[in-house]
């Protein structure tokens, strides 16, 4: 596994969460092709298999990352931190 923020899927970034747990799992760039980069099959924190990926796109703002949702507005309501991811 290649740790990594996002990969770039049809121009889109990519990221990964463990939708279980919350946790943020990044994306895995040596995935194979039509994986989008899911970055393991389970998740490693609690060993649940309901991963879900979303669209890596959003603004940093006074150090807190603010994801966009799909009509690229922000979602506010789940900010994280600003610094790049691992
Ligand atoms: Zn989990």
């Amino acid at each position: 596994m290649v740790g990594v923020e996002s990969v770039d899927v049809g121009g889109v970034p990519v990221s990964w969460y463990c939708a279980s747990c919350s946790s943020e799992l990044g994306a895995d760039d040596a995935a194979p092709d039509g994986f989008m980069g899911q970055p393991a099959a389970r998740c490693p924190h609690c060993g649940a298999e309901d991963l879900a990926w979303e669209p890596w796109a959003g603004e940093i703002a006074d150090g807190v990352y603010y994801p966009h949702d799909e009509n690229g507005l922000r979602t506010i309501s789940t900010p994280r931190d600003g610094e790049p991811w691992g």
